[in-house]
């Protein structure tokens, strides 16, 4: 490659919506809102994450937002409870957090085990301290502009685009997967910024073509590289739901080229992160990208924490 055709790939790769650092500024207005609420009513905002069985990417994420509660100055605990636990025993421990006055935010961690009516532990929660946002109350609030409590991810991924000066009023803005947790709130929540919203899911026709129609891409369709060039509108801003682990050489190569970082971090720890874009793919076409690490991963659990901060506000309120 000459010197000349160098510069002109480096200056068509993406600009990078950095998640961690958008996180981190999020965190910090956390941590100074509870630093004032203790300051002015005596109250620490109380996170409890009720994680019940062993799933060991759920383990993680739980110790992570345990850790990141007590950085922004929480009180902040796991309920641990044994695989075997009854959906009654899980309906009683609900009850008591429901009930608990130190307790501001409840966060049943998902997937909860067979046997389990997710929904129906998740109704159960007190809609005022549930800082996930999935109880029914809060969807309807969101989808009717009340107050309430947003989902962690869409909440975040629209705080990352309006800080980074992306414009979303009068664009075209497409959402691959239509999840309660991301794509549907997603789109509620583009739509409050006067996008013009698709959604697309598994049945959409054509879907590389609509999805190229949007000047915002969001992928949150669980699908390891899945969202390829042709997906992608030229300049558009591009964002990364997806989180998959790459264990072999070849398909980090198919996905970062020739990135000894990432192929290094193959052959010495095993294994590399990705999301639902193949970013070797859409580096010539996106305006923005988010990565993988450290794009929309961090942002959730900010968002977590900014949900718990608005709860205990409100209990003082
Ligand atoms: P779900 O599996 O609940 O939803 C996936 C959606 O993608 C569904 O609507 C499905 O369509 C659609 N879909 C699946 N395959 C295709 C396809 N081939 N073409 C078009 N659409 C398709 O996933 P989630 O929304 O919970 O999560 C999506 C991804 O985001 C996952 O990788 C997950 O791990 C990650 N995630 C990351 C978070 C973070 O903090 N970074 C937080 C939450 C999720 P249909 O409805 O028709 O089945």
């Amino acid at each position: 490659m000459t010197e000349g055709t160098k510069m002109t790939t480096e200056t068509r790769a993406p600009k990078i919506l950095d998640g961690k650092a958008t996180a981190q500024q999020i965190r910090s207005e956390v941590a100074e809102g509870c630093a004032r609420l203790r300051e002015q009513h005596g109250i620490t905002p109380g996170l409890t994450v009720v994680l019940v069985g062993e799933d060991p990417a759920s383990q993680i994420y739980v110790r992570n937002k345990e850790k990141m509660a007590r950085k922004a100055g929480m009180e902040s605990r796991i309920e641990r409870l044994p695989e075997t636990t009854s959906q009654d025993e899980l309906l009683q421990v609900v009850g008591r957090l429901n009930d608990d006055p130190a307790v501001h935010g409840i966060l049943v961690q998902l997937p909860l085990p067979a046997g389990i009516d997710e929904h129906r532990i998740i109704e159960a929660l007190d809609p005022r301290k549930d800082v996930d946002g999935f109880h029914p109350d809060n969807s309807g609030r969101l989808l009717t502009g009340l107050p309430g409590f947003v989902p962690c991810t869409p909440a975040g991924i629209v705080e990352l685009l309006k800080r980074n000066d992306i414009t979303l009023s009068g664009r075209r803005a497409v959402i691959i997967g239509r999840s309660n947790i991301v794509g549907k709130p997603m789109a509620v929540l583009l739509l409050r910024e006067n996008c013009t919203v698709t959604v697309c899911h598994s049945r959409t026709v054509d879907l590389p073509q609509v999805a190229a129609t949007g000047d915002i891409l969001i992928a949150a369709v669980g699908r390891m590289g899945m969202v390829t060039g042709e997906f992608v509108k030229a300049g558009a801003a591009v964002v990364d739901v997806g989180i998959h682990r790459v264990e072999d050489e070849e398909t980090c190569r198919r996905l970062f080229g020739d990135d000894e970082a990432r192929l290094a971090a193959v052959r010495e720890k095993g294994g590399t992160l990705v999301g639902d874009v193949n970013p070797l793919e859409v580096r010539d076409k996106a305006g923005w990208l988010t990565p993988v690490p450290g794009g929309v991963g961090p942002l959730t659990i900010a968002m977590l924490l900014k949900n718990t901060l608005d709860a205990a506000e409100r209990s003082v309120a």
